[in-house]
């Protein structure tokens, strides 16, 4: 019997069953980062490349899921639960206002293949998808 993820693999992308992603090894404090906020089941930490004044990696600890199509149909409650901590590092750093992007596929720019939002806030441009 399969996850949910490698049912729906292409065979090109990484399979979660097999080595821990990096995000999982930051959950597991074996690459260091600067971890902002921490549930069970959510972890959220700053992007070791910013893209905007505010740019947080929030990201469920489990790698079952490799993107968000994936994370809301196998668990929508854990997709609730990652937006409301990014709500919560937004209502802190950037007055509430924010940008949540799911990238998803490599040929939308998604590098790691355990579902994370990047939020962005601070100093957006207003009418752009860029970050800058
Ligand atoms: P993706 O391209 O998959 O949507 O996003 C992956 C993000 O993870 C990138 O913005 C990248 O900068 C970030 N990232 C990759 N490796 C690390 C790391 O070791 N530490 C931190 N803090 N962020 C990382």
């Amino acid at each position: 019997m399969s996850s949910p993820g490698a049912a729906q693999s292409n065979g090109q992308e990484p399979s979660p069953d097999t080595e821990p992603s990096i995000f999982t090894r930051i959950a597991a404090r074996e690459i260091p980062a600067i971890i902002v906020a921490e549930t069970d089941r959510v972890l959220a930490f700053d992007d070791i490349a910013p893209q905007a004044p505010v740019h947080v990696i929030v990201t469920p600890k489990t790698q079952q899921y490799r993107n968000v199509v994936e994370l809301a149909a196998g668990d929508p409650g854990l997709l609730a639960e990652l937006v409301d901590v990014a709500r919560g590092i937004a209502e802190e750093r950037a007055g509430g206002q924010f940008r949540l992007v799911f990238n998803t596929g490599e040929a939308a720019g998604q590098t790691v293949f355990h579902v994370h939002a990047h939020l962005l806030g601070g100093r957006l441009t207003e009418g752009s998808l860029n970050a800058q």
